[in-house]
């Protein structure tokens, strides 16, 4: 009996989309089914070398084409389906990839379909019936799907005894109208041809009964189409940048090309070939809990691990791609693998690779090395920052900041080399934007002296830079943190001066001021500024806007320190205020304070405090 079930949604609106695509690439459809009767060939070995019930001597993929039935059937024997797994992987699109796809497909441009791995329901594009006979090595019977593409299909029994699936195309009829023409997919040269431009990798033999003629007599042979050469197994010279950039995308289901490949062939102690990828944007998921790094393993070309994490460092978790390494035994179980030493190895040595090529592209193509900045670099910063700083040497290099004298992306190196000599220390300061950081009345002085100011603007940034704690032994500091050291003997012995003939005044302002103040100051880092709040060494303010974000971490207050300008006019008004009638005192002081919260960002404490002393000091000003 067969039974009718409806696709899921997502489904109907993808297998519309190949029904009625304008796509001119129609051809792709051969290469995605090709695809999937490969990675089932590679399921049915990996399970058989641990059920010799499934094994398998030999494996290969038929193409049938059948002028008569006007049909091109893709026979392999590969793992087959199970009934759950017909409706589960045919009737849904299992592939979280493919949804996102579909997600940004409305607005963008159709072509794109071809370049994304869209896998079986790409048989639509040619056939108008499509039908799945099938059998798993975990199923009784055999199992027969079948649907002609709108809202539903059907699954019956069948009699079927052969491990595998054959997937049969009612091809289209010709659209003479359009120029589709469909019955080409019938004609024996050109599936040579599509099997040699889109699957010629394919690592089991594609084949076709074919006739040919020996000693004026027509017979039947077996002909192999592909030559078998897994891609990362040629010389990197013979791969077509475009054919790198297909296998990509269907291997690793994206619907771009990556913005880099790293290919090697390793020979020593160790031999592998290391294929990868850094994507040009991350997965839909990267920044979640759910996002798995790890890249694909294989032994002498054969699949044994999908997502091997222990290749990949988290730092470099955006990487993607392959490994083949005859070192690998076959043998083993996952769990073994993970404690493997020579995975070990080759993670070292893909680790040193990926950064190498990371920095000969800043070094020789920073345009392209500013674009994969851009996509990844709170993961390398948080690599830095991660596990006390024990990839911190590994990463250095590879951070660039923005600064408050140029728009342009700096290494840390090359602020050491532009800044003068006497310059003792890397200065910093945090903020939002750039805009924000500029407005900072701790910026007045910086600007005044020329003083370049690396501009920290995303949250990891003063996490990571007290982790690496100084670059090439030169230490960093922040614009807002701690003394004004980048201020001459001069100005700094003015102060003192001052400080001591004020010293009632700044005493009288710290009582007002004891429960948010540490200390109150006269500094000569400000200008034009008359007040700022800078913190103590340890937690900055900044750090402490990002800490009251995390559970448990949100009582972690910052040093406050109160700095005023005495060159200021409203240093002088307090002065003549705190001389003639004390009682004003409290509401400057309050003033004072909260205009230096709100220029660094932070919020006004006690807004009533705050506006009943601005209340008061308007009042006494109109009278
Ligand atoms: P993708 O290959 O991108 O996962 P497809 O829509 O092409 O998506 O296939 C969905 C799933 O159906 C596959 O992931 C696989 O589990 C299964 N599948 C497809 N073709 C075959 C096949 N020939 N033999 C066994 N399973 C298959």
């Amino acid at each position: 009996m067969a039974k009718t079930k409806k696709f899921k949604t997502e489904s109907q609106k993808l297998l519309r989309l190949m029904t009625h695509s304008i796509y001119t690439q129609k051809e792709i459809f051969l290469r995605e089914l090709i695809s999937n009767a490969s990675d089932a060939m590679d399921k049915r070995h990996y399970l058989s070398l641990t059920d010799s019930k499934i094994h398998s001597d030999t494996y290969e993929i038929m193409l049938e084409p059948s002028q008569e039935k006007r049909t091109l059937s893709i026979r392999d024997n590969g793992i087959g389906f199970t009934e759950d797994e017909l409706i589960h992987n045919l009737g849904t699109i299992a592939q979280s990839g493919s949804q996102q796809f579909l997600e940004q497909l409305e607005a963008e441009d159709l072509e794109m379909i071809g370049q994304f791995g869209v896998g079986f329901y790409s048989a639509f594009m040619v056939a108008k019936k499509v039908e799945v006979f099938t059998k798993s090595p975990f199923a009784e019977k055999g199992l027969k799907w079948s649907s002609t593409g709108e809202s539903s299909y059907t699954i019956s029994e069948i009699e079927r005894t052969e491990i595998g699936t054959e997937i049969v195309l009612h091809l289209l009829d010709d659209d003479k109208e359009n120029e589709e023409n469909y019955s080409k997919y019938l004609d024996e040269y050109t599936l040579r041809g599509l099997v040699k431009k889109h699957s010629d990798y394919v690592r089991y033999p594609i084949v076709m009964m074919v006739e040919e003629t020996v000693d004026e007599k027509k017979t039947i042979v077996k002909e192999t189409l592909n030559q078998m050469v897994p891609i990362w197994k040629k010389a990197k010279a013979d791969i077509e940048p475009e054919a790198m950039n297909e296998f990509y995308k269907r291997q690793f289901h994206d619907y771009e090309d990556p913005i880099e490949v790293i290919h090697s062939h390793v020979e020593g102690l160790l031999t592998y070939t290391a294929l990868l990828f850094i994507p040009k944007k991350p997965p839909y998921d990267f920044y979640s809990e759910k996002y798995e790094k790890g890249l694909q393993l294989y032994s002498k070309g054969v699949f044994i691990q999908d997502k091997n994490k222990d290749l990949l460092p988290d730092h470099f978790k955006f990487v993607k791609g392959l490994i083949d390494s005859q070192d690998i035994s076959l043998n083993i179980s996952r769990e073994m693998l993970q404690q493997n030493r020579q995975v070990k190895q080759i993670a070292n040595h893909l680790e040193k690779k990926i950064k190498s090529e990371l920095e000969t592209m800043l070094k020789n193509n920073r345009e392209r090395y500013i674009e994969f900045y851009d996509t990844y670099k709170i993961t390398l910063k948080y690599g830095m920052y991660d596990q006390f700083g024990a990839y911190k040497d590994q990463l250095k290099d590879l951070i660039l900041f923005k600064t408050s004298q140029s728009d342009d992306y700096i290494t840390l190196k090359e602020y050491l080399d532009r800044k003068p000599e006497a310059q003792k220390t890397i200065y910093y300061a945090t903020g939002k934007t750039k805009q924000s950081i500029m407005n900072l009345p701790q910026m007045d002085v910086m600007k005044d002296k020329g003083h370049e100011v690396l501009l920290f603007t995303d949250d990891i940034d003063e996490f990571m830079i007290q982790v690496l704690g100084t670059y090439n032994d030169v230490p960093f500091k922040s614009v807002q943190q701690g003394e004004a050291d980048f201020i001459d003997e001069n100005q700094q012995k003015e102060v003192v001066e001052k400080t001591k003939a004020n010293e009632e005044l700044l005493t009288a302002i710290q009582t007002v001021l004891k429960d948010e103040v540490k200390e109150v100051k006269l500094t000569a880092r400000l200008k034009d500024s008359p007040v700022c709040i800078v913190s103590g060494e340890g937690v900055s303010l900044e750090m402490e806007k990002v800490l009251a974000q995390i559970p448990n971490q949100e009582g972690i207050k910052a040093e406050r320190i109160l700095e005023i300008n005495p060159e200021h006019p409203l240093f002088q008004a307090i002065q003549t205020v705190y001389e003639k009638k004390e009682k004003h005192i409290d509401d400057y002081a309050i003033l004072l304070y909260h205009q230096a919260l709100l220029l660094e960002g932070l919020p006004i404490e006690d807004p009533t405090a705050f506006t009943k002393s601005l209340v008061e000091l308007m009042i006494e000003a109109a009278k």
